[in-house]
Formats: structure tokens, C-alpha cells, sequence
């Protein structure tokens, strides 16, 4: 079998691989990336490109006051505690070095507006998704560093015995497998497991009826991979689906949020069955156990002008184009349009505006918009809206246990030596569950940590060899 012989192998060519290549490739190391698929990308790629920074620049154009500290708490709040703390500490130490990184390297951010699901204030940097992969991908042409296998997939890792390091993988190619060593280790960034319904349905049950969308190679080698090795898992008992998706359209795989602007949730009989301002994966627990697993977001005419065509989650008007927002001048016939009894909408929609003069929602005890943020608005002027709206399960969320530096951790609490993993794959950084903007965050900033943990660890060991 042939061999191929690397530095810093880095499998997987989303963000978070392509983060570590170029991270990597900077400070002069050689870097092998593998990617299964023909095309880059991955999830990141096809994502609602929203990264979450606090204290940039952006934000304070917008009056936003924003810090590390607060990101911290908020990071740790949504994730219920059950997140790693000092995981999360590593983000919130290297995000904003990683906001100006990503910039220094020509990724475009638009204007920080709106505070999104678990953010205490906006902190939401929307990018092109696909073309932010695509400048990291250039940026590693261009340093000559980094060599990209598409069509080539990782198989299994290697190592020489139980307490030895990583030390490479079994690679295929369209031409058959190959071995490749790594003399820097192994970096898992291949993703989670949103696209192997097997895997979901072993560790969420709940979520079997959901819809899935995410890059098409996500199907858990990296975990089980890591798992033949002895690795730990976080997270698994949190995997969430994303409320506002579509139940049947598959053209646009975006959620539409219209309820962090005021709409109302509803079920097939009309009747709410959630506090609408709680993190859109917490939504997606709750309308999963509705009937049909499904629901509408209702909402009135200055609710969709109150839209954001620069935000995929917000772009009503998107929506009403796509044919996908129903829409009608009365509310008795929007009911009838979506089969709901027009009765229980009525009255569930006055109980709601009752609520909202009061200054109280007795139903549910929502008293914002989303998170703490925005004050609650009746919804009476027509016409009326309804986006029929079910969870999509758009990643995984969990997965290998990992150090603050990235080092894979096995069950017996031990670092796996030259393994490391970054972005989808890893748990324990979102706990409980997730604020908008962390998963494609984690995968840059984790994709730098790690490779600038392999590079030192290397180091270190060159110099107890008297190489350095
Ligand atoms: C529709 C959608 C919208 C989203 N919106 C947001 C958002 O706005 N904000 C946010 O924070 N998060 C969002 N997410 C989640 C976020 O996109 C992902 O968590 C993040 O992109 C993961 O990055 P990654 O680099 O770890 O993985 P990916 O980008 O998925 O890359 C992993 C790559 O590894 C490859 N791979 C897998 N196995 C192997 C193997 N054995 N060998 C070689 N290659 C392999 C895969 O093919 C893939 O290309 C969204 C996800 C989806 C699907």
C-alpha cells in the first residue's frame, strides 16, 4: 500500500479543517487536508453563516456593548451549565483575535443588528457562508502549505499501540487505500452526524420525525472513529433540532424565525404550547411533541415589515416569494387556509394580546421577544401570516470529548496523544443547548486552537529531543 507522509493532517474540509490548515500553514508547517466529498464545504458552506464574536468592531458601530464577560455568562446560561467551562472559557479567550482574523483574511461581515437566540445583546456577524469557505480555501493555495485531497476519505486512525500516538490513517481514494503519517497528529474536523439517522435515532429518539440538512459527508466517521480509540463523548443527551423549518420545502433548508419578532407559535388545534423567546433548539424539543410534530408561527402585517432581508432567519419577504408564507387579509381565513378551527386561533390570539397589555403572558411566562430582548407586541392588523414550521435537525451539537486545547479525551479521563478534534465534532462546548452563531464560531476558533496546540506540542517534543 502506498505510503504519504505529512506534518499536520487535518481531516475533514469545512471550517474548522480549512481554520486549522491555514492557521497551521502560517506559522510554517505543512498540512495534508482530506475531504470525502468531491467538493468542499461541508455544512459551513451551506449554513445561515451567522458567527457569534462579542467586543468586535461591528458591534460598536452599532452602539452594541458587548464583552467576554457576558458572552461567557450567556454561552453558559443557554447551555444550562452542563456545558465544559473551561471548553467555553478557550472560545471566548480566542474569539475575538479570530474575528480579526478571519477579516485580515478578506471575510466580509455584515452589520451587527439583531440579538439572536441566547445572545444578551446582538452579537450575531452574518458572513456568505459558502464564500468564507471558499477564501480560506484560497488563502491556503496561496501560502503553498496546504495540500487538499477531495474524493478521499479518512477510514481509520493509526497508531503503533493502546498508549502509542495517532500517528496517521487509512485513507481511500478513488484509486484504492492508502496509508498516511501525520508527524504532527490528527486533527478530526469531519463533522457531526446529522445525515446518519441511524446515529441520531440511537441517542435522540424524539427526533426521528424531523426533518435533516446538513453536508452529505456528516455521517459520524470522526466519532466513531475516535471512538475505536477509546474517546469520551459530551453532549449526546442535547441533541437538538432547530425550530422554524419548513416541513416539506427543500429548497430553502433555512429556518425562519418570526417569532423572535413577535409571532406566536400554534399547533394544529390552534393553541400555543411554548414560550416563543426561548432558544430556537429548546422550540425544536417542543414543537417535536406536538401533533404532527409540527406547528405555525402566526403573525400580523407590521410583523413582517419588521423583516430582515439581510438575515436568512428573518427575510419574511423571501418567504412570501417563495410561496412559502401564507398569507390572508382576515384571520378567520388564514385559519381556514391552514386547517387550523378558527375559533381556537381567535381565542388563543386574544388571550395572547390580553397578555400583552398586561404586561404578562400567563400561558407560558414569556416576557420578551427572544432572550431577554424586545418588548412583546399584540398581533392584530392584518393581513395575517402563518409559516408552517417543524425542527430540523441541522447538526449534531455533541460529540468527542475534547480539553481546552483541543486534545481528544478518552473514557479513563486520559488525553489520546496525537489526536485532536475541532468544530461539529466535538462536544461539550454548547451544553444543554446552543446560542446562535457558536457552531460555525467553534469551528474557526477551534480549528485555530488546535492547530496551534499540534504545532507546540511538537515543538515541545523536539526540544526534550534536542531537535528544536
Ligand atoms: C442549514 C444550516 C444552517 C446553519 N446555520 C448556522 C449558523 O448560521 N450559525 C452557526 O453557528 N451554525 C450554523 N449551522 C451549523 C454549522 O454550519 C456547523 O456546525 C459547522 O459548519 C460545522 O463546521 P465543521 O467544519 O465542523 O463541519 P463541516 O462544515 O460539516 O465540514 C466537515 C467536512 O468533513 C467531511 N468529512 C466527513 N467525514 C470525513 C472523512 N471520513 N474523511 C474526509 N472528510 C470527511 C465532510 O464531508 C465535510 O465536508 C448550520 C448548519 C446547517 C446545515
Amino acid at each position: 500500500m502506498k505510503t504519504i507522509h505529512t506534518q499536520l493532517l487535518v481531516i475533514g474540509g469545512g471550517l474548522a479543517g480549512f481554520a486549522a490548515a491555514l492557521e497551521a500553514a502560517e506559522r510554517g508547517v505543512d498540512v495534508l487536508l482530506l475531504e470525502k466529498l468531491e467538493a468542499t464545504g461541508g455544512s459551513s458552506a451551506m449554513s445561515g453563516g451567522c458567527l457569534a464574536f462579542a467586543g468586535t468592531d461591528l458591534q460598536a458601530a452599532n452602539g452594541v456593548v458587548d464583552s467576554a464577560e457576558l458572552l461567557q455568562r450567556d454561552l453558559l446560561e443557554v447551555g444550562n451549565h452542563e456545558n465544559d467551562a473551561e471548553v467555553v472559557q478557550a472560545y471566548v479567550d480566542n474569539q475575538l483575535d479570530t474575528y480579526y482574523w478571519l477579516r485580515g483574511h478578506g471575510v466580509e461581515f455584515s452589520p451587527v443588528i439583531e440579538a439572536s437566540s441566547g445572545q444578551s445583546v446582538p452579537r450575531v456577524h452574518t458572513v456568505d457562508p459558502a464564500d468564507t469557505v471558499r477564501q480560506l480555501v484560497s488563502k491556503c493555495r496561496a501560502n503553498g502549505r496546504v495540500t487538499v485531497m477531495t474524493s478521499t476519505k479518512a477510514l481509520r486512525l493509526l497508531r503503533d499501540s493502546e498508549t502509542s500516538p495517532v500517528k496517521g490513517v487509512i485513507a481511500e481514494e478513488p484509486e484504492g487505500e492508502f496509508i498516511l503519517l501525520a508527524r504532527d497528529g490528527v486533527l478530526l474536523a469531519c463533522g457531526g452526524f446529522g445525515q446518519n439517522s441511524e446515529m441520531v435515532h440511537r441517542f435522540a429518539p424524539h427526533y426521528v420525525n424531523a426533518v435533516f440538512v446538513g453536508g452529505d459527508g456528516n455521517v459520524g466517521d470522526g466519532l466513531r472513529m475516535a471512538w475505536k480509540l477509546g474517546a469520551d463523548l459530551r453532549d449526546m443527551a442535547y441533541i437538538k433540532g432547530t425550530y422554524g423549518k419548513h416541513p416539506v420545502d427543500m429548497q430553502n433548508h433555512h429556518s425562519c424565525l418570526a417569532v423572535y419578532k413577535g409571532a406566536i407559535a400554534v399547533n394544529q388545534d390552534g393553541q400555543r404550547f411554548v414560550d416563543e423567546s426561548i432558544s430556537y433548539k429548546l422550540l425544536g424539543d417542543a414543537v417535536m411533541s406536538q401533533p404532527y410534530h409540527t406547528s405555525f408561527q402566526i403573525f400580523d402585517q407590521p410583523i413582517f415589515e419588521s423583516g430582515d432581508d439581510r438575515v436568512r432567519i428573518l427575510d419574511f419577504g423571501r418567504r412570501l416569494e417563495e410561496g412559502l408564507l401564507i398569507k390572508a387579509d382576515t384571520l378567520e381565513a388564514l385559519a381556514r387556509m391552514i386547517e387550523v378551527p378558527h375559533d381556537a386561533l381567535r381565542q388563543t390570539l386574544d388571550a395572547y394580546n390580553l397578555g400583552v397589555d398586561n404586561g404578562e403572558d400567563p400561558a407560558f411566562g414569556r416576557k420578551a421577544l427572544v432572550h431577554h430582548h424586545g418588548r412583546l407586541c399584540r398581533i392584530e392588523t392584518g393581513p395575517f401570516y402563518a409559516y408552517p414550521s417543524t425542527a430540523a435537525v441541522f447538526g449534531t451539537y455533541c460529540g468527542l470529548r475534547v480539553d481546552a486545547s483541543m486534545r481528544v479525551i478518552d473514557v479513563f479521563d486520559a488525553p489520546i496523544p496525537g489526536l485532536y478534534a475541532a468544530g461539529e465534532v466535538m462536544g461539550g462546548f454548547h451544553g444543554g443547548a446552543y446560542m446562535t452563531g457558536s457552531a460555525l464560531g467553534k469551528a474557526v476558533v477551534f480549528g485555530r486552537v488546535a492547530a496551534r496546540t499540534m504545532i507546540t506540542a511538537r515543538t515541545a517534543e523536539a526540544e526534550v529531543a534536542g531537535l528544536a
